[in-house]
């Protein structure tokens, strides 16, 4: 096959900036020191030293934003060329971007390539549009004012996207925390803010831990939007009760992919290396719980073992391979401590854990009860019940904590019709799986979180209604 991805220029990038990810506090860095590291998980070398933001860097960098708010809100043309040129500077980093993604995240250099990078620019381009038209088309709404946002480790730069996009459209300024395992392409999109003409303290970029995120939760911030794990969101929702300040919640899911008898068995089969193995699990809406029809079942777990067999997982850079690295040792621990401790079901494993890779893994068999169907594992683990009518395969979907995604598969479009909308989850798909797209809304409903990000709702949940206030004809005594 062909050379793997050369990676020296990500490398020789981080050299030249003295090997540390650290703070990008009005428009310059900021306190960079080696408080701990970050790793490539697929060889396990050291890539940067990280900063771990403490409360007063975390104020500095609110303070930043705040003196830097009320210009940026006055003209949404300005914002809009603003916006647009990070979008180009995006695409001619593209090559630099995919590769340090996949060094410090462990995920095939393809997907980095083709599906991470390109949909963060894109995410630019869109809101870019969307800050051309408010100040004429959205006359009645501001911006919020200073927003902190917490981004996890899976998709860092789109999830860095998915938040500074809108925000930046509608007005806001930001302080965004990176995950502790993946700074490192938040590192350069910095750089680019710079090149692009973002002004100083529109976009302040604070390294750090959970710890680092709390104090950001309780900075004089204006909204946070927070997306990871259930746990931490319900923390943060405790955090912020009663202090006025707007919050947005994507959190964990657990979704139904459901195959009916007359489904098309094929494409049904090939969309599930989409749904559970595309970034090795690690999606918040995989399709992990795996539900079909009784009558198909055995077909369709033979088919689907042989295309299991057929996945190459392996050096990440690796421009052939389908499953890469999982993100940190750690993570790769509650992966396989999970499988390990509940044993109910068949498990069908592709190869065995080997360094910081975990194989793509079926197991069938499970009662919708079972730990391993109520639990999310975030990792390339599939787990399989079997159904007998649509009205059981509703119940089962729903038998859930969660309610991020859920896909449908049948060729007959009146059934998958009748079934999407008792489906509770916050997006379904059709004959389809993990599509999404700038200009559509994304996000959960139950303890997957709420507020959406992208289409409409997105730029809804980063403004508020015009202050207008009306003079009191009696003044209040
Ligand atoms: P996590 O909740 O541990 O961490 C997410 C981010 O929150 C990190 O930046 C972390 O440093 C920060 N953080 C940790 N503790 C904090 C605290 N007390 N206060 C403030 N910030 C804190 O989650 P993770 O392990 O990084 O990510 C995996 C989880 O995220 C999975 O459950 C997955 O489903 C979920 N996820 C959801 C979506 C979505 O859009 N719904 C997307 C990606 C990941």
């Amino acid at each position: 096959g062909p050379a793997p991805e050369d990676a020296s220029d990500a490398r020789a990038w981080i050299e030249a900036r003295g090997g540390i990810a650290g703070h990008f506090i009005g428009g310059t860095w900021d306190a960079m020191r080696a408080d701990f590291d970050t790793t490539n998980p697929a060889t396990g070398e050291r890539l940067a030293g990280v900063t771990k933001g403490t409360e007063a860097e975390v104020e500095k960098a609110v303070t930043a934003a705040r003196k830097a708010q009320t210009k940026w809100a006055k003209n949404g043309k300005t914002r809009a060329r603003v916006l647009y040129a990070i979008a180009r500077l995006m695409q001619k980093n593209a090559r630099l971007l995919a590769v340090m993604e996949t060094l410090d995240t462990g995920k095939p250099i393809r997907e980095a390539r083709d599906i991470d990078v390109p949909l963060a620019i894109r995410h630019f381009y869109h809101h870019a549009g969307f800050a051309q038209l408010m100040d004429d088309e959205m006359p009645d709404v501001e911006p919020l004012g200073v927003c902190g946002q917490i981004i996890p480790w899976n998709f860092p730069l789109l999830m860095l996207a998915w938040k500074i996009a809108p925000a930046l459209a509608m007005g806001n300024t930001v302080v965004l925390k990176p995950a502790e395992y993946t700074p490192m392409t938040a590192m350069i999109f910095a750089e680019i803010c710079t090149q692009a003409g973002v002004p100083p303290g529109v976009v302040n970029i604070v390294t750090g831990d959970g710890e680092t995120g709390a104090a950001l939760v309780n900075a004089n911030v204006d909204k946070i939007a927070f997306t990871g794990s259930t746990a931490v969101g319900r923390l943060i929702r405790e955090q912020t009760a009663g202090t006025g300040k707007a919050l947005s919640l994507e959190l964990g899911g657990k979704s139904p992919y459901i195959v009916f008898e007359d489904a098309d068995i094929d494409s049904a089969v090939e969309g599930l290396v989409d749904a559970i193995w595309f970034n090795g699990g690690q999606v918040c809406c995989a399709g992990s719980r795996l539900l079909v029809q009784e009558g198909i079942a055995e077909t369709f777990y033979a088919k689907l073992k042989a295309h299991m067999d057929a996945l190459r997982m392996g050096d990440p850079l690796d421009k052939c391979i389908d499953v890469g690295a999982i993100v940190d040792p750690s993570q790769l621990d509650r992966i396989s401590s999970m499988v390990a401790q509940n044993t109910a079901g068949d498990t069908y494993q592709c190869g065995a854990p080997d360094g910081c890779f975990y194989p793509p893994t079926l197991i069938t068999g499970l009662a919708p009860s079972d730990t391993l169907m109520q639990e999310e594992i975030f990792g390339p683990v599939l787990v399989a019940t079997t159904f007998r009518t649509p009205a059981e395969a509703v119940e089962v979907a729903n038998n859930t904590r969660y309610g991020l995604a859920a896909s449908v598969w049948s060729e007959n479009i009146n059934l998958a019709l009748d079934i999407a909308p008792k489906l509770v989850s916050g997006i379904v798909w059709i004959n389809g799986t993990n599509m999404m797209d700038a200009a559509a809304g994304f996000g959960g409903v139950r303890e997957s979180g709420f507020g959406r990000e992208g289409g409409w709702e997105g730029l809804q949940g980063y403004t508020k209604p015009r202050g207008k206030p009306t003079p009191l004809k009696t003044p209040v005594t």
